[in-house]
């Protein structure tokens, strides 16, 4: 059998994740037979893509009872990060910005936005982190980055002086925070169009390089910085964190209705601090009613907030960390999620700068 009639019958197979076939998805990228072997090219849309067994034994299968006189099946997986080119229409080269919001403060939206952040990292990929809690940036301290950006200065072809901000290094995690600019102490108190400039200006001035992902971390609650985002950006989508308590729950809502309004697509909801305590499962529960995904649930857990404290949230993937599962489960949902958004959407041209 021909390497293109292989490729015909392995592109039907379901993807086991994504729920679609490989041919709808653009996978399988190559099918080559010599004798009786077949190599098959495969791409993975995201790093986050963590079933690959499952997915090569569905391949290896298809290929063998498509083709007797096939004996050996070689699958070979490349990842290339699909995105819908976020930040094209400000020349960021950025395929998915996603944001993380909550309806109030204190659930572990930091937490969340910045073990996103190290988690697709950590699988491979491409990270910025910005954190754009104006009120309590708290992730300099969580990721452990000291110091003032450096300030680069260009020339363009025409003469014009350009000056971009360098973000922070966190073992490859490029990061930028409002804390970087003002003393840890110091109360800011920000109206609407400061808003607006400062987020311009970290989108747009900060040298963020190609990214597949810029995981934002947002003020809880307002819908002004939505908004900003929302029209400079075409978002991959939100993330919403909220503990498991009703309370927290409605504020939930009320940040799911915000991103609504101002046309940011819900990934779906996180449970953080599930446990004794505040209970469990209430979220999912209410992700269901609310026709959102879930994302998953972070337990309550000391080594949580000693490492955030620490400036060592990064360390939470560590092999023997008791959080590390758990945040995978996340990692990977919530980029499969950017994925499954993603379908037959055109993608955006992207803008030139500099
Ligand atoms: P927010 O950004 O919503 O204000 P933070 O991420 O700053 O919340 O978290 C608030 C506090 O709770 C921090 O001290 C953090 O370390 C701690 N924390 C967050 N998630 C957990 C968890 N799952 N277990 C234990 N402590 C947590």
């Amino acid at each position: 059998m021909s390497g293109s009639e292989i490729q015909k019958q392995v592109q039907q197979i379901i993807d086991p994740v994504l729920e679609r076939s490989l041919g709808d998805l653009k996978m399988i990228k190559q099918v080559q037979v010599e004798g009786n072997r077949a190599t098959i090219d495969v791409e993975l849309p995201t790093h986050a893509y963590l079933q690959r067994d499952a997915l090569e034994k569905l391949i290896v299968e298809q290929a063998r009872s498509a083709a007797s006189d096939i004996e050996n099946v070689e699958v070979n997986f490349a990842i290339e990060t699909r995105g819908k080119k976020s930040g094209a229409k400000i020349g960021l080269r950025v395929k998915n910005v996603i944001a993380v919001g909550s309806g109030k403060g204190g659930v572990g939206k930091s937490t969340v936005a910045a073990s996103l952040a190290f988690g697709l990292k950590h699988l491979g990929a491409k990270v910025g982190l910005l954190d754009a809690d104006v009120y309590g940036p708290s992730i300099p301290h969580m990721a452990g980055v000291k110091g003032q950006p450096a300030v680069l200065e260009y020339t363009t072809s025409e003469g014009q002086q350009i000056h971009r901000i360098e973000p922070l290094d966190a073992d490859g995690l490029k990061v930028m925070s409002i804390g970087f600019m003002i003393e840890e102490d110091q109360a800011v108190i920000w109206r609407g169009p400061m808003l607006h400039k400062i987020l311009t200006q970290f989108l747009q001035q900060t040298e963020w390089g190609e990214l597949d992902y810029l995981i934002i971390d947002m003020p809880p609650g307002t819908g002004d910085v939505s908004l900003t985002l929302s029209q400079m950006l075409g978002l991959a989508g939100a993330v919403v964190v909220c503990t498991p308590q009703q309370v927290a729950l409605l504020d939930a809502v009320k940040a799911i209705s915000m991103f609504n309004q101002v046309k940011i697509p819900v990934l779906g909801m996180v449970e953080n601090m599930s446990g004794e305590i505040f209970g469990q499962g209430g979220v999912a529960k209410r992700a269901a009613e609310l026709k959102v995904p879930f994302l998953g649930e972070i337990p309550i857990d000391a080594s949580v907030r000693i490492k955030g404290d620490a400036g060592g949230i990064g360390s939470l993937y560590a092999d023997d960390s008791p959080v590390r599962e758990s945040l995978l489960k996340i990692v990977e949902n919530v980029a499969l999620e950017v994925v499954r958004n993603l379908q037959d959407e055109p993608e955006m041209p992207q803008l030139e700068i500099l």
